[in-house]
């Protein structure tokens, strides 16, 4: 079966055969000396001044930011299930916020954002997505981060690229918490999350909040080459062979492949009549809107052994995404292209051409990008 989600995404073999050793106590030498050099990866991988890994999955990371980088008031971006996790953190720990709600399909506007901003001076973090995942689509967060710190620059702006980090350049510039995952891009199994801090986040942190996800005390820790409560050994392991690979290859690279895979896949499904659901796609995953996305999904299950995600809430049946993210073969995202004209085909909607996959071939492999 190939596993086409956006998250988890498939484990390349190297991570597995790296997490298949014995497991280490993570207060030795051995295990710091592997801390270390994964940290420096994740230095280069995420650019920013500080980077902390948590033994959790995202939404531990979430939290993290939530409690430790705002104290005043929350301006969360709700144009989807993950923009809204971030409300319902806030909610939970009874901290103010103000919510902007977008259609799933729409990005949200940096205007809006800027205004809100002004008219509340209490605001003092903003958190967004850089992908909603639940629509597959890209938020401007970088024109957001710009505008918004010229307006307040002690704000602190927290983007979840957990569906960007490894799919696509991000400017860190304005951004003082990215935040990512292991099952995303990062091809791992789930139960890692990450942190890529500014300076000013660093110094807003001061001495933390909270317990487990006190920020401080990882940092701390962290820069002594060990983790507060016991480490994700076996997933640090393979983080570490996942950025080795990602490091040889080139992240420009990655970023390239990635982005011609989505593209080759989007044209190729709506040269097949099918919609994109998305206003501003996302690099991580296509989104397609489509009445009969389960029996879409079923077919492609059942019939040509391609597993890709539905939709949620009001889009639960009507969309199906297919992952983009990580280290995919063209031959296999052209198979899952193929299968959906195929199962169009079965649907009574269009006789088989195997137009999906010629169109596929035509740009993965003649397009300069
Ligand atoms: C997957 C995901 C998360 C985190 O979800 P977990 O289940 O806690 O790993 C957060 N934000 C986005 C945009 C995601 O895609």
């Amino acid at each position: 079966m190939l596993l086409f989600t956006p998250g988890p995404t498939p484990v390349p073999e190297k991570a597995r055969v790296a997490m298949a050793g014995e497991t280490i106590h993570h207060r030795t030498p051995e295990f710091t000396k592997i801390f270390n050099e994964t940290r420096e990866l994740l230095f280069n991988l995420l650019k920013t001044d500080e980077v902390v890994l948590i033994a959790s999955t995202g939404t531990g990371a979430m939290e993290a930011c939530v409690t430790n980088l705002c104290h005043k008031k929350a301006l969360t971006v709700n144009a989807g299930k993950f923009g809204q996790r971030f409300t319902k953190i806030c909610d939970s720990f009874n901290l103010p916020y103000i919510e902007l709600t977008y259609e799933w399909d729409t990005p949200a506007d940096a205007e809006e954002i800027v205004k809100t901003v002004k008219e509340n001076p209490d605001i003092d973090a903003l958190f967004i997505q850089i992908c909603e995942s639940a629509g597959g689509l890209r938020h401007p967060v970088e024109e957001i981060a710009a505008k918004v710190k010229a307006e307040r620059a002690d704000i602190m702006v927290v983007a979840d690229g957990i569906t960007a980090v490894g799919v696509e350049p991000i400017d860190i510039e304005n951004i003082d918490a990215l935040i990512t995952g292991s099952q995303k891009a990062l091809m791992l199994p789930p139960g890692l999350s990450m942190i890529g801090l500014s300076q000013k986040a660093v110094e807003k942190i001061g001495k933390g909040k909270g317990f487990y996800f006190n920020l401080a005390s990882e940092i701390k820790k962290q820069r002594e080459g060990t983790t507060a409560y016991t480490a994700a050994t076996t997933l640090i392991i393979g983080l570490r062979e996942i950025l080795k690979e990602i490091e040889e290859l080139g992240l420009d690279t990655l970023y390239d492949l990635t982005d011609k895979r989505a593209l080759a896949t989007r044209v190729a499904l709506e040269a097949i009549g099918l919609s994109i659901y998305p206003k501003k796609p996302a690099n991580a995953m296509t989104a397609i809107i489509d009445e009969e996305a389960e029996k879409i999904r079923k077919i492609l299950k059942t019939k040509y052994g391609v597993n890709v995600a539905g939709g949620q809430d009001h889009l639960k049946g009507r969309l199906f995404r297919i992952n983009h993210m990580g280290l995919i073969e063209p031959y296999e995202a052209a198979w899952v292209v193929n299968a959906v004209e195929k199962a169009l085909e079965e649907l009574g909607r269009l006789k088989y051409e195997g137009k999906a996959n010629r169109v596929f071939n035509e740009i993965y492999f003649r397009i300069d990008l």
